[in-house]
Order: C-alpha cells, then structure tokens, then sequence
C-alpha cells in the first residue's frame, strides 16, 4: 500500500498531478489549495465545495493532520506557544503574538538548530533536522486559524523561530511562495520578514528570489573574536556577513535589521555600540536590541536597564535607529532565544 500523503506537503504542481491521476479536472486541484491555505482546512473531509466521493478518496490518501500536544498563553494573553509534533516523533514550537492590529506566527523552520548560539536553548539541543516546506507551512495554517478562531486576522509572519532559515533554504523559500501566492495563503512578502544568524551566499539568494521579504540578520557582536564567543559554531566572518548585507540593501533597496541579543558584561557596553555603529555605517539599516531572555542550561545573564539603554543612546548618536525589544511570553518561554520544543528533550 502507497504512504500516506501530507497534503502540504505537496507543491502546485504536484497536487495538480495528484488530481488529475484521480480522474478529476485541473480546476480542482485549485479548489484544494485554497481550502487549505486560504480557509485553513487541512481535512479533505471539510472541504466542503469539492464532490463527496472526490473528498473520501483525499481522505483515504492522507495523513490526518496533527494537533498540538500542548498550547500555554503567557499570562497577559499576549503570546502563545504550540508544540508540535511532526511524523517522526520530533516536536517543534510555533509562536502566535497578538498585538493588534498586528498579530504574528514565529515560524520554526528546523527542528534544534546547529549554530550553537550560546545564549540560545535551541542552540542546546543542536540541528535534529530540516523542517519540509508543508511543516513549515502546517505553524501559518494553524496559528492563523487560531487566531481567527479568536475573531483577529494574522498580518505578519516571522521566521524566528527554532533553527536557521537560510541553512534550510530550499524548503523556506518554497514556503515564502506559498505564503506569498495570492491564490495561497495570500499575504504581502512585506509582512514577511527571515531572521538569520548570517548565511551571506543564502542571504544573496533571499535578495534574489524573495526581494521585498524582510531580512533580519543576527549580529550579536562588532568583531569577529566576539562574534564567534557568541556564536561559536565556524561560519561566515562579520565582514563577509556585513558585506552580503550590504549586497542585500543594494539590490532590493530595502532595510536590513540587526538583531543584537545583549548580554550583562559581555556585548552591551556603549565601546561595543560605537564599534558596532562604525561596521555597518552607510547600511540601511535598523538595529533591534534583545536583553537576554534567561533560560536554564544558556550562557549569559540580562543587561541592566541603564546599560541597554546606554547601548541604544549610543547607537543613535551616531545616526543609527535603534529600538529595545518589547518582550513578550518570556513567562512561558516563547521569547526569543527560549524555544526548544520541551517535551521531547525531557529538559524542562
Ligand atoms: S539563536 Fe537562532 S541561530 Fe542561534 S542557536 Fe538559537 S535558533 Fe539557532
């Protein structure tokens, strides 16, 4: 007997072929994309404008779709956070922020991550492996339900979540195309942004293929001897990393943010600011300041309020706009740096 099929994880064209091998026209295939990206049905059974008989022989080819093993919400209502499982047993987290009129998914797009940031409980578990495209798009499906179910729309979706987006490259950018095709899930690539801790060659390709897609590049540190304190698993140099975001700002016109997560005594002296003022000078570019989230087993401890605040002042004196993070579910762990899907690593 065939394997079971993931509906999502299937691309245009082969759920076009999909529907033609069962004897049915192409318009259908249509039909059952946007059920599930645009009305968020992932059961065959609810698609309710497709012909019976068509919706039990989707029923019996597919896998039924898996539901959250646990959902917390921090205790403002603010954050929500769901682990996931997927078919092999791994878990991942998926993060909905309401702050209207904005409310944003925090997408996983590997389950653990191999960068090893130090400061990161993700970076704890290292990469268990790439999440598929459908996985990826399974947390939009679902959060934007969710948050429908609550009579909110989702507007925004950041890849954020556990693991490095540009290290899985090819299944990201297929889910930024769905997430993108208006006859998908049908959102703006400018409510779109990547969070990355600096792939440059993968940073190249996002400006090509997904030019008006926000990148958000993970910097942490002004020289590269920090960078690699911080950041230790071997990849890009700071310079190689500026220098493709530099790239970036060129070629799509667009504005770069630099995530910089302070940590107490490490990064957030007003020397590092000025240092780190003068390596992206001329880069259209916002830098987004994160004091530390503390989670058990990471490195580092929070940066005191005088201190961020002296980092950012110093940013901004030297004509970069700099903002602090407004935290939201750090008490349920769904703040940046916390992720790491709790329940299958028994670490909590
Ligand atoms: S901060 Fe991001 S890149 Fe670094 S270990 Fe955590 S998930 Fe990976």
């Amino acid at each position: 007997m065939a394997e079971p099929l993931e509906l999502l994880d299937l691309d245009r064209d082969a759920l076009g072929e999909l529907i033609e091998s069962l004897g049915q026209p192409s318009f259908r295939a249509r039909q059952v994309w946007r059920q599930i990206y645009q009305r968020g049905n992932v059961d065959p059974l609810e698609m309710t404008d497709l012909p019976a008989a068509l919706r039990e022989q989707l029923s019996e080819m597919t896998t039924p779709s898996r539901e959250p093993l646990e959902v917390q919400t921090s205790s403002d209502g603010s954050t929500s956070k769901a682990l996931l499982p997927l078919a092999d047993g791994e878990l991942i987290e998926t993060v909905l922020i309401r702050s209207r009129p904005r409310d944003t998914v925090c997408l996983s797009s590997q389950a653990g991550c191999a960068m090893g940031c130090v400061f990161c409980a993700t970076g704890l578990q290292g990469l268990r492996r790439q999440l598929t495209a459908g996985e990826i798009l399974r947390q939009g499906v679902l959060a934007r339900q969710w948050a429908r179910d609550e009579g909110r729309e989702l507007t925004h979706v950041v890849f954020m979540g556990m693991g490095e987006p540009l290290a899985n490259y090819s299944n990201v950018s297929e889910a930024i195309s769905r997430l993108t095709d208006p006859d998908g899930f049908g959102l703006s690539p400018r409510r779109i942004t990547v969070s990355t801790v600096g792939i440059p060659q993968n940073i190249r390709r996002l400006a090509s293929d997904h030019p008006t897609v926000n990148l958000a590049v993970s910097l942490h540190a002004p020289d590269q001897k920090l960078r690699r304190e911080l950041v230790p698993v071997p990849g890009a140099s700071v310079d190689d990393i500026v220098s493709a975001v530099r790239e970036h700002n060129r070629q799509t016109g667009g504005r770069v943010t630099f995530e910089y997560v302070l940590l107490n005594g490490v990064n957030d002296s007003r020397a590092h600011a000025r240092r780190l003022a003068e390596r992206i000078r001329g880069i259209r570019a916002h830098v987004n300041l994160i004091p530390l989230n503390p989670s058990p087993g990471v490195v580092g401890s929070r940066p005191s309020r005088r201190a961020t605040l002296g980092f950012q002042k110093a940013l901004q004196e030297r004509g970069v706009p700099a903002t602090v993070r407004v935290e939201q579910g750090s008490d349920i762990a769904a703040a940046c740096g916390q992720l790491r899907g709790d329940r299958v690593r028994g670490n909590a």
